[in-house]
């Protein structure tokens, strides 16, 4: 068995600053598919597939930790909106359960599938500006 920790990760004390990083300018361009950095080239290669890195300005991608966040938060967002909207409609019309079903299934998956990819490029943009995982140039394993 291979032991990982035999060598502790040193972060260097003496560095230049970094620059800034607009939270909000990332996560828009990224919410819109485009680079967390230069906002022109493209985030995504396929739908839910990160490109290795940006075609514009090179920005590498490979170390985005998205994982299953944009999952949850797609549930969260289409959550509020669809149940609010089926627990009014059946309060004061009571429709029949079939036409429900034919009306709140398909647009409960059509606005996930809709939502994931800029929910996505959204959480990569957060990671990039915070220069988290792999965003940080500065990381001792980077030098
Ligand atoms: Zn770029």
């Amino acid at each position: 068995m291979k032991d990982v920790a035999t060598q502790p990760i040193v972060w260097p004390t003496e560095q230049a600053p970094v620059p800034h990083r607009n939270v909000w300018q990332a996560m828009g361009r990224g919410l819109r598919g485009r680079c967390p950095r230069c906002g022109e080239g493209k985030l995504f290669r396929a739908f839910l597939k990160t490109a290795d890195h940006c075609t514009h300005c090179g920005q590498d991608f490979t170390g985005h930790r998205a994982d299953d966040l944009p999952a949850y938060l797609v549930i969260v967002i289409v959550g509020h909106i669809v149940v609010p909207i089926a627990l009014s409609v059946e309060t004061n019309f009571a429709p029949a359960v079939a036409l429900q079903l034919a009306i709140y299934l398909p647009i409960t998956l059509l606005s996930s599938l809709l939502l994931l990819q800029p929910v996505k490029g959204a959480v990569v943009g957060l990671q990039w500006a915070f220069r988290m995982h792999g965003f940080d140039e500065a990381h001792p394993e980077k030098i």
